[in-house]
Formats: structure tokens, C-alpha cells, sequence
């Protein structure tokens, strides 16, 4: 059997390739591109797929745009709740610092968004699309070949791909099969996720708390609920899971106060062990590296979708003028114009991230206190203020 020709084959299907695939609907039908999207778990309407999970994700204003871009903000919007402030603390030490929309002029800093609901709208659209869709399906093998990689599939095809996307999640090997290896930090900390119901309105304000034991961020969801991320050392993730909603709660609110009332009710607790990791290499002729596979941040400023999202559009774009300029997507120029677009922003997001968590993580001897001023002083220091907060909103860039 000979190889199905594609120009680009995404493999993975989570929040990232599928994102680029949707992104990529003007070009397919403009340019006629034929798009392989490779995804290997099958799809159901709990989300049990793994990328749209039972999580939350903080999206930035400026991926909003984005949204925009790609026809589905408005259908997004119905499940979103907007983030108009955020509190930043830490426990046991005084210095917090505030951060408003009002500040930098927009209606919201940015929005919280039900991973399984963005994976539920963006597979709807996929369905409307002119791609093959090979799902469930995994990609075996990955292997070079002129003008391109030459994908083997579990479910019997063999594709010949002009560009090939690795937006697998950095788990399955592939990358390493191709020689590109990862630098990797083990944070020693897991992510526990949950949705909290409040007693009282949030009003829009999202919290960000740091404790000795791990950062702790609660984020605004619509009604009265809200998405916990609580970061605690591996050695009493499981004896936090394993305490009963009441206990759960009453240790939440010993470290979170009574700003929102009294916690009511928890749902289902999930873990997430956290790493910091980067791809030595984000592309090369014909590849392109995308989301976790390429880098995948601690979740503690929820940059690590933002980021990626700028990296599917910035792809999206490199491609665009590719074809406009009458070469293929998987070209040499077309792959250095997507790295050009993506390096300053990926250096200063994963290096900003990597900083907070080991900056809040140090335990010396007055750091507390100083930790405390350095809040309160970010939070006089207006102009340093507006533009951090833009670089976090997504709207700073290149
Ligand atoms: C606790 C936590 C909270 C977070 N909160 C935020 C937040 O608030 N804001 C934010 O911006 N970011 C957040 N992030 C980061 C965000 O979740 C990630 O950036 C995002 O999940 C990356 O998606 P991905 O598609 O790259 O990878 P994945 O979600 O891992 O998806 C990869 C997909 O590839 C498929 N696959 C793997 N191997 C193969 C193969 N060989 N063949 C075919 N398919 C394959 C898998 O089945 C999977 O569906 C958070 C992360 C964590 C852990």
C-alpha cells in the first residue's frame, strides 16, 4: 500500500493540535490543504479524553483574540467567566498585591474556561471540517523522509506528511525517536485540582495565595463556584486526597480566610504531578513542536495553554505566508520565520513562571518579610504593574 499524502499531519488532538487544526480552517479551504489530525484517545462526551479533563484553564484576554480568530469565542463565552481581579498574598506575611482590569483599561484581565467544554466546542467544529481524522489512532512510528516525515499509524495507514506537528503532549516518544531530547525539572510538587462552591458572590476576583507548602490559586467559574489549583509536596498529596469534603474544606479555608465565605462543597479531586520541561529543539525543516511537547510550565500563573495558543497562531501564520508566497508549509524559511516569531516570548514566559515558583519557594530566614515588600512595592510601581499585567493578559508580545 503506498502513503497517503498529506501537507500537514497534527499529531495529538488535545487542547493544542486540536486548536491549530481549527485554526487552520481558513487555509484549508482557501489553499485546499489536506490536514491529518492524529488523535489517540477516543473521544466521549464526559471528556474522558485526556487533554479536556475535569480542569479549568485560565485563558489570558489576549488569547481571547484567538478564540476570536478561530469563529468559536462566542460559543466559548457561554460556559466563560471572566476574571476582573486577582489577588496576590502569602501566608503568614504581610504584602499583597491587587491586580485590576481597570488598570490596563479592558474589560476583564482575562477568563476561566472548563477544559472539557473548550475540547467539546473545538471537536465540534473539527467535525464540520475538510481534514482526515484519524481518531482513535496512535502514530508508532515517526521517520524522515524526503520533503518530509513518514507517519505509521496502529490503525493500518501510512501517511506521507510535507510538515509534521508533534503536539502528542511530549509523553509518547516520538520527539525522542527523532533525536530531540528534553531538559526536564522535577518541581517535587503536585497539582491538586477540585471546583469549590462559595458561600459568597466572587464577584469576578480570582486569588492567588502562597503557603510554605506550595502555591494555592483560586479561580473564578461561573455561579458561585470556583477552580482550585493547590500545589503541595508529594510526600501528603495522597493524605489530602484521602480526607473527607468536610476535612478538605476546613483545611482550604484555614489557608484561604473567609473572604468568600464559608466553602460549601467540593467535587472531584484530581493530581497532576508538576515538572518544568523544553524540547531542545521546537522545529526543524518539516517539524514543528507544539504546547507540552515543546514546553510545559508549572500552572501556577496559568501561562502554559496561553503560551502554547500563541504558538499555534504564530505556526498558523508562518504557514499562512508560506503559502502566500507560493512555498510549501514545511519549508526550511517557513519553519525559521515560525521559530523567529515564537523564541522571545517562550524564553521570557518559562523563565518568569520557573522564577515566581522558586522565588515563593524559598524558605530563609526573612524572606517572608522581604517577599512581603517586594508585593507591596509592585503594587505602587504602576507603570512596572500595567506592563506585567499585559504580558500576562498576552497582549505584549514579539
Ligand atoms: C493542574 C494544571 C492546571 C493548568 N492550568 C492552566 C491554566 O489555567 N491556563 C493555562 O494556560 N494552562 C494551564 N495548564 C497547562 C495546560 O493544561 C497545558 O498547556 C495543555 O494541557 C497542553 O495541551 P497539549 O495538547 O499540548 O497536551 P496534552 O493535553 O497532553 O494532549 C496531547 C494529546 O496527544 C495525544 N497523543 C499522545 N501521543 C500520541 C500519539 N503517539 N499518537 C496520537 N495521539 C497522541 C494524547 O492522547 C492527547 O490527547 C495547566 C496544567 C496543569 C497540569
Amino acid at each position: 500500500m503506498s502513503d497517503t499524502p498529506v501537507d500537514i499531519a497534527i499529531i495529538g488532538g488535545g487542547l493544542v493540535g486540536a486548536s491549530l487544526a481549527v485554526a487552520l480552517a481558513p487555509l484549508i479551504e482557501r489553499h485546499g490543504l489536506r490536514v491529518a489530525v492524529i488523535e489517540a484517545s477516543e473521544l466521549s462526551a464526559s471528556g474522558a479524553q485526556p487533554s479536556f479533563d475535569e480542569r479549568s484553564s485560565a485563558i489570558a484576554y489576549g488569547s481571547r483574540a484567538h478564540f476570536e480568530a478561530m469563529g468559536i469565542w462566542s460559543r466559548l463565552a457561554t460556559r466563560t467567566a471572566p476574571i476582573h481581579d486577582i489577588e496576590v498574598s502569602q501566608r503568614g506575611a504581610m504584602g499583597r498585591t491587587h491586580l485590576s482590569c481597570r488598570e490596563v483599561g479592558t474589560p476583564s484581565l482575562g477568563y476561566v474556561l472548563p477544559n472539557a467544554f473548550l475540547g467539546q466546542v473545538l471537536h465540534e467544529r473539527l467535525a464540520s471540517m475538510a481534514i482526515d481524522w484519524h481518531c482513535p489512532a496512535r502514530v508508532e512510528a515517526i521517520v524522515p523522509a524526503v520533503d518530509g516525515h513518514r507517519l505509521t499509524l496502529d490503525n493500518g495507514c501510512v501517511l506521507h506528511a510535507g510538515l509534521t506537528v508533534l503536539a502528542d503532549g511530549g509523553r509518547s516518544g516520538l520527539k525522542a525517536s527523532l533525536g530531540i531530547d528534553t531538559d526536564r525539572h522535577d518541581y517535587e510538587q503536585h497539582a491538586l485540582i477540585a471546583n469549590i462552591e462559595t458561600a459568597k458572590e466572587h464577584h469576578g476576583w480570582a486569588f492567588e495565595r502562597f503557603t510554605s507548602e506550595g502555591a494555592m490559586a483560586l479561580l473564578p467559574l461561573q455561579d458561585r463556584r470556583m477552580a482550585l489549583i493547590w500545589t503541595r509536596p508529594p510526600e501528603v498529596i495522597e493524605a489530602t486526597l484521602a480526607l473527607d469534603d468536610a476535612a478538605f474544606l476546613q483545611a482550604l479555608q484555614s489557608r484561604l480566610g473567609t473572604r468568600l465565605g464559608r466553602f460549601q462543597r467540593v467535587g472531584t479531586r484530581h493530581v497532576y504531578p508538576l515538572s518544568m520541561s523544553r524540547a531542545r529543539e521546537q522545529s526543524r525543516p518539516h517539524l514543528a513542536v507544539l504546547g507540552n511537547a515543546a514546553h510545559a510550565i508549572h500552572p501556577v500563573a496559568g501561562q502554559g495553554f496561553n503560551l502554547a495558543l500563541r504558538g499555534v497562531m504564530d505556526l498558523e501564520a508562518a504557514i499562512e505566508a508560506a503559502l502566500e508566497a507560493g512555498r510549501t508549509p514545511g519549508e526550511a524559511l517557513t519553519m525559521a520565520n515560525f521559530e523567529q516569531r515564537r523564541q522571545s516570548d517562550r524564553d521570557l514566559i518559562m523563565q518568569a513562571s520557573d522564577t515566581l515558583v522558586r522565588l515563593f519557594g524559598l524558605e530563609l530566614p526573612g524572606i517572608g518579610r522581604a517577599r512581603g515588600a517586594a508585593l507591596g512595592l509592585f503594587n505602587l510601581a504602576t507603570p512596572l504593574k500595567r506592563a506585567l499585567i499585559r504580558r500576562a493578559m498576552g497582549m505584549a508580545r514579539h
